[in-house]
């Protein structure tokens, strides 16, 4: 847990609700240092989050590559790293849970089934998440609320009690999709090539694929399941 407490947090987020994703990454900056880390996926909100965040200092930035990415999004993580002058941490899941995991249920185990799908994401999302959130106090992510209906209540700043209480900060949680590309559009800010592809969200190469005019910008993750739109990140749960 961080140096604030869950009464702190309540404040601060009645307070930063009306406040810019500006002087939230600011103040998060300012106030965890380098106990602070932005989860990027490299999405274009990830982005966004880091070119605001890159104007305060040094930013640590990791990222968990589930082995299962497009090119697209590891070129994008080779401009990051010259554009803003920054390592990026990958996190890998461990070798030894995917090698059960394919050597039981096959290589392309998550069109199978949801539960397979699920034992997929925790192993090569989730777990490896655990360990590259263990000993910081604080993680920002690029959560907007008119993402999915889940996300719809995500506050600008909480206590994270999937992950061991520690501080997460959504500073784009009010920010709609065209505000989103409005900054990144000015700022000349690099993104992911498969945005000019049709694609609206991106995560694994055989989980994502674009959206069709009218679709909701989240048909294109796991198109195959009906609802669920979430890999247990930011939900929890195996
Ligand atoms: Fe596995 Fe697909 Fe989840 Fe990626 S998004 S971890 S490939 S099920």
């Amino acid at each position: 847990m961080s140096r604030f407490k869950e009464e702190e947090i309540a404040v601060l987020s009645r307070e930063m609700e009306t406040m810019s994703a500006e002087r939230i990454i600011g103040w998060a900056v300012e106030n965890f240092q380098d106990r602070l880390a932005i989860a990027s996926s490299f999405q274009v909100e990830d982005m966004v989050i880091l070119d605001i965040a890159s104007r305060y200092g040094k930013v640590r930035v990791f990222t968990i590559d589930t082995g299962r990415l497009p090119q697209e999004t590891y070129d994008l993580i080779d401009v990051v790293r010259e554009r803003y002058g920054i390592k990026v941490e990958v996190f890998f899941p461990k070798p030894e849970d995917v090698e059960k995991m394919v050597r039981e249920h096959g290589v392309n185990l998550f069109y199978n089934s949801v539960k397979l799908r699920q034992m997929c994401c925790w192993n090569r999302k989730v777990k490896p998440l655990k360990r590259a959130l263990e000993g910081i106090d604080a993680w920002m992510t690029g959560l907007r609320r008119e993402q999915w209906e889940t996300r719809s209540s995500v506050r600008k700043i909480e206590v994270d009690t999937i992950h061991g209480n520690i501080v997460k900060i959504n500073p784009l949680a009010d920010w709609t999709w065209e505000q989103v590309w409005k900054y990144v559009k000015e700022k000349d800010v690099p993104y992911n090539a498969l945005y000019n592809k049709g694609y609206m969200s991106i995560g694994c190469l055989p989980c994502t694929r674009p959206v069709r005019p009218g679709e909701h910008p989240r048909a294109g993750r796991w198109w195959w399941e009906q609802g669920n739109k979430e890999c247990g990140i930011h939900v929890g749960g195996e």
